[in-house]
């Protein structure tokens, strides 16, 4: 599946862990250098919760919004280490996970 992240088109692609080593340490992941997000495909287990494709979408939106950071030009794409704000984990998940919220409240503000 391609997206288009303001202007610049992305590749969202699902794997299983077993396919991708990067998925041994996240769920998921933004791959700016190629233009590409992967989120990891999960496999029913014994511990697993029930929806996994809710997990997925929301891991998906997470990475969108790394996306959308990096071509802000925001996120430095080159340097994992770099600490910048836009690099901070809990506020990409509060975007991701308020960003249908918002849109809803758009939606009924007729401001969208
Ligand atoms: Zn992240």
């Amino acid at each position: 599946m391609k997206i288009n992240i303001l202007g610049t088109e992305y590749t969202i692609e699902r794997r299983k862990q077993s396919e991708d080593p990067k998925l041994k340490d996240y769920d998921g992941y933004c791959d700016p250098s190629v233009k590409r997000i992967v989120v990891e495909s999960k496999e029913e287990g014994p511990n697993s919760i029930e929806n996994l494709r809710q997990c997925e979408d929301e891991i998906l939106r997470h990475e969108i919004v790394h996306a959308f950071l990096v071509e802000s030009g925001l996120q430095d794409n080159t340097h994992v280490c770099s600490k910048g704000w836009a690099r901070n984990e809990e506020l990409v998940d509060w975007i991701a996970l308020q960003a249908p919220k918002l849109f809803k409240a758009f939606q009924e503000g007729n401001c969208l």
